[in-house]
């Protein structure tokens, strides 16, 4: 995943267990669901009730999963890719609210986020090395537009208007995800957690006083931090060209795909949103991506919710009005002790 949050260091650990009830602990969990990595964290009061929290977060994810999932030929969504071009499909509302939701994120962001991508995304395959020649793309994309899909509010039917469509939820269903697993950790009493899956995570409160700190990694170097953000009652997720790749010919082949051009897009090396759900940074993500920052950044320091991140080609960074950069150093000031970190969000 994107991002990670550092390690704790153990002094806080033990000072939080001595300041809280005896059979109090830290509980985490971490499975493979949806097609990634998900983690959960969370304080619990005693260790049978955390776990059951853990269990619950999980079998939601499954449950999501087996509604949302492309992969899955049974799953609801991959009926819709099935049948829609030919008669109106009926979902649960659940997801029907989600794919509607996400044409939110779409008239919002001028098309850049569309999960009719896909329509055109399912010409790549980016653990075999396999991308689509200019003339698949120049005849597939004619299907990608969001505004071909047709809904019936009253039967929560979906119908593609346009032949050869597909959609894809994953670049909000993970964040959508997080966001139901919080709301069960909520629901449980539980006060301090972490919930992630692939690059969305969300935080419920904080680390007892101290912020989580949320680390964007480097995007040519999985073990290099660029930027650790301090978050509590948040979520944020970053997009990368760096997470399903490959490289040929000098251009990277890369999961997120300008809906434009049907190619990956290549703006920044990654995009990094915080708002209050990760439904919201989830969507965010890859308009910011690929619309590119200064664009994004002209949405995003409208929307006072939101916050954003960059790293650009050339390794600079590009920070929302929310976020201040670190002060530069007065020439002859003495080396920070500490590496460099970014001030609380204002927004947070
Ligand atoms: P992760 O899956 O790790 O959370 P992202 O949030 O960056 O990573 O989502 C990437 C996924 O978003 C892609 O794998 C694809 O399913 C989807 N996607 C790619 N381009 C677009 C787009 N323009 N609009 C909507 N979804 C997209
Ligand atoms: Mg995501």
């Amino acid at each position: 995943m994107s991002v990670r949050l550092a390690a704790v260091p153990c002094a806080l650990l033990f000072a939080a267990a001595l300041a809280s009830p005896a059979r109090a602990e830290w509980m985490e969990r971490t499975e493979a669901i949806m097609g990634t990595r998900c983690y959960a964290e969370l304080w619990a009061d005693d260790a049978p009730r955390g776990n059951d929290a853990l269990d619950a977060v999980m079998d939601e994810f499954r449950r999501i999963d087996n509604l949302m999932s492309h992969y899955k030929p049974e799953s609801q969504l991959s009926q819709i890719n099935a049948h829609a071009n030919d008669q109106p499909v009926q979902v649960d509302k659940e997801l029907f609210d989600l794919i509607k939701l996400s044409t939110h994120y779409s008239q919002i962001t001028d098309g850049a986020f569309d999960i009719t991508y896909a329509s055109v995304g399912y010409l790549y395959d980016y653990r075999r090395h396999i991308h689509p020649t200019e003339e698949q793309i120049r005849q597939a994309l004619p299907a990608v537009n969001w505004r071909n899909m047709l809904f019936d509010e009253e039967h929560h039917t979906v119908r593609f208007e346009h032949p050869g469509m597909r959609i894809d939820l994953g670049g909000i269903g993970k964040g959508y995800a997080v966001d139901r697993g919080v709301e069960i950790l909520k629901a449980r009493g539980i006060g301090h957690a972490l919930v992630t899956a692939g690059g969305d995570s969300r935080i419920i409160g904080d680390r007892f006083g101290r912020p989580w700190l949320v680390a964007i990694r480097h995007p040519d170097d999985p073990g290099k931090v660029v930027t650790r953000i301090p978050l509590s009652d948040s979520a944020v997720s970053t997009s990368g060209d760096y997470e399903r790749y490959f490289d040929e010919g000098g251009v990277r082949y890369h999961h997120i795909i300008d809906p434009r051009t049907g190619h990956s897009a290549s703006r920044v090396r990654s995009a990094t949103i915080m708002a209050p759900t990760a439904t919201q940074t989830d969507g965010m993500s890859k308009t910011a991506f690929v619309l590119g920052a200064e664009k994004a950044l002209e949405i995003i320091n409208r929307m006072p919710e939101y916050d954003a991140v960059f790293v650009l080609p050339d390794g600079r960074m590009l920070w929302s009005n929310g976020l201040r950069p670190p002060a530069p150093r007065p020439p002859g000031a003495p080396l920070p002790t500490a590496s460099p970190r970014v001030p609380p969000a204002a927004a947070h």
